[in-house]
């Protein structure tokens, strides 16, 4: 099936006089007739619900759509994108480990991997994304276990060179975890690349509408954890948490997703709730559309600002011209992602006096629904940062991020236009 078709007909599948939408199960736990039953599911015997912290069916719907969309093998929600990237992460690296990171990645995924993830003994090099296979190779050492980046970096927009990175990885005998959040399915499937493992916040794009936040971990099962049973012992050898189970004998394929289910789930917790997992699904319906729109008024919006007398500079995959546009049309042909950066010739200040301006564009921290908003990160995001500490975190001082919802067209650059013409 096209995208189009997985997004409303997968997931879900009704038997006979079962409801036609995906039902909310609102439900902690599941019933059994005999405690013997119950116990198989508790040895990972049998498959089976029994209580929603390890799985419940709204969820695994759900899951299940976003892994068709993907082309992966296993798929698990989380409560967030941060918990997935947390989860995907850790479910292969534990104290005394070491992990690559590209250098732009989100100020979440930057934080949790180099701060927190650090606290529990996990090293980090962090990596320019742009550096030459040679440069990057040097980041490597005997105990990294995975490299993580993201398809198009939020808010920098810098676009991975997807198959750079894999090559490097695998050279390396590690997977490639790739957060595909801004391309999302519909523009870039990582895994045709030779990503190993996506990782999503459904917050953004795939719910659409800033109701839910949600995460999401993809695995391809391509990875051979099996031929490193050396650098993947949690993968390869006996679960004493779980009756001496090894994952890649039981699960095959299924290995990666299974342990992160059983074991980090179970012990850490970060569920979705059948409830935002439901509006997740309503959000995954309509993906392929919104994307579309997103892409074109994103693309209409950089050439109105480019063209702009008042502005100073516009960052857009999308736009040609633009460092990434080779690498955007090579990953992400159909259109890259609704999100813009761009300067004021006036700098920091007129950002922020063209913002209070606006009418139709809210000021939220939030990017990637459907309505129009904006970020000045200098004044928010970043605002216990002087201009030279914002440069060194490569936040421009007067870096507008404009996320480009799915309004009309001409009303959005009504709204631009009005607003720039006031500083
Ligand atoms: C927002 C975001 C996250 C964090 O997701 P939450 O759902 O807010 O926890 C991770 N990665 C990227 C690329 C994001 O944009």
């Amino acid at each position: 099936m096209k995208k189009e078709t997985i997004c409303i007909q997968s997931g879900w599948q009704p038997k006979n006089g079962e409801p036609r939408v995906l039902p909310i199960y609102q439900s902690t736990t599941f019933k059994y007739e005999s405690s013997e039953q119950m116990g198989r599911l508790f040895d990972l015997e049998e498959s089976g619900y029994f209580y929603t912290r390890l799985q419940n069916p709204t969820n695994d719907c759900v899951a299940q759509k976003i892994c068709e969309l993907e082309g992966g093998v296993a798929a698990m929600l989380t409560s967030s994108g941060q918990a997935a990237n947390h989860y995907a992460v850790f479910n292969i690296c534990e104290a005394g480990d070491h992990v690559v990171m590209s250098s732009t990645v989100y100020g979440g995924s930057f934080n949790l991997i180099t701060c927190t993830m650090k606290k529990m003994g996990i090293e980090c090099t962090v990596v320019d994304p742009d550096a030459s296979e040679e440069e990057l190779s040097k980041a490597f050492r005997d105990n990294t276990k995975c490299v993580f980046a993201e398809t198009i970096a939020n808010p920098a927009l810098v676009v991975l060179d997807i198959e750079k990175f894999a090559r490097l990885a695998h050279a390396h005998q590690v997977p490639l975890i790739v957060d595909n959040t801004f391309a999302t399915p519909i523009n870039c499937n990582p895994f045709v690349w030779g990503a190993d493992i996506v990782t999503h916040s459904t917050t953004k794009y795939m719910d659409g509408h800033a109701m839910s936040v949600g995460g999401c971990i993809v695995d391809s099962g391509n990875f051979d954890w099996a031929a490193y049973p050396d650098k993947f012992p949690g993968l390869c050898t006996p679960d004493e948490s779980y009756h001496g189970i090894v994952y890649t004998k039981k699960f095959g394929k299924a290995a990666y997703i299974t342990k992160a289910t059983s074991q980090l789930m179970r012990d850490l917790g970060s569920i979705q709730s059948p409830q935002n997992a439901f509006l997740l699904n309503v959000g995954l319906e309509t993906l392929p559309l919104r994307v579309e729109r997103h892409c074109y008024n994103a693309l209409k919006c950089a050439e109105f600002l480019e063209a702009h007398e008042k502005v100073a500079w516009v960052n857009y995959p999308g736009l040609p011209g633009n460092k990434y546009y080779e690498l955007a049309k090579k990953y992400m042909p159909n259109g890259t992602c609704g999100v813009i950066s761009f300067g004021l010739k006036g700098g920091r200040e007129a950002a922020a006096k063209m913002m209070d301006r606006l009418q139709l564009a809210a000021i939220v921290t939030h990017v990637a629904d459907a309505r129009t908003s904006v970020l000045h990160p200098a004044s928010h995001t970043h605002r216990q940062m002087n201009d030279e500490q914002l440069r060194e975190a490569g936040v421009a001082p007067d870096l507008i991020r404009l996320s480009v919802g799915i309004e009309h067209i001409d009303d959005i650059i009504a709204d631009l236009a009005q607003a720039i013409s006031a500083v």
